[in-house]
């Protein structure tokens, strides 16, 4: 099984649940430093379960663009070689660039793209098993259209509604954070 927690903070609970198990993926790409301090790409889990433990630690600013390089090149490889039986998503909103609480400053289609990927990688992998459990999100509006366009997903529709758009900002560069990820998890 593998858990991919997209909401913006560190996953504390469900990293220590399974720190030590090698049956278990789990993946988080959140804000970093952040609440709540935990989730340092160092994290890689205990025992014979180190490597299957996924820390991403983003700066603020990431915005749609490389929080998809991310999972392109990052989560999906890593997703491949597990080869999970089930995908659990721990699914927060509060990445949004509109969230009062972090700031990686993604879209309501950033958020959608992600879920589709994520989807994607259940129906290569595991014949499509594939749960969307709600975790944060504080921009109710925001919440909506996330948790809407995630349902459109997983109903096939292409169609998906971002009427809050997006702030202009100036991404940050992710080149050293992907490469020291790669070498980290042999990707
Ligand atoms: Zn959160």
């Amino acid at each position: 099984m593998a858990i991919i927690d997209f909401d913006v903070h560190h996953g504390n609970g469900t990293q220590d649940a399974f720190y030590s198990d090698a049956d278990v993926l789990y993946v988080s790409s959140h804000q970093y430093p952040h609440y709540p301090g935990s989730g340092a790409a160092e994290e890689t889990g205990s025992g014979q379960a180190v490597g299957t433990t996924l820390n991403i630690p983003l700066p603020g600013g990431v915005g749609d663009g490389g929080v998809a390089r991310i999972y392109d090149e990052i989560v999906t490889p890593a997703v491949r070689r597990f080869r999970p039986d089930l995908i659990l998503v721990s699914a927060g909103y509060d990445a949004h660039w509109a969230d009062p609480l972090a700031g990686l400053m993604l879209t309501c289609t950033g958020h959608a793209r992600l879920a589709r990927t994520l989807i994607d990688l259940a129906a290569e992998l595991c014949h499509g098993r594939i749960v969307f459990t709600l975790e944060g999100g504080y921009n109710l509006d925001a919440l909506a259209h996330g948790v809407a366009n995630a349902v459109r997903a997983l109903l096939g529709r292409d169609d998906l509604s971002d009427p809050l758009g997006s702030a202009q900002n100036t991404e940050p560069d992710l080149s050293a954070i992907i490469a020291d990820l790669k070498t980290r998890h042999r990707l």
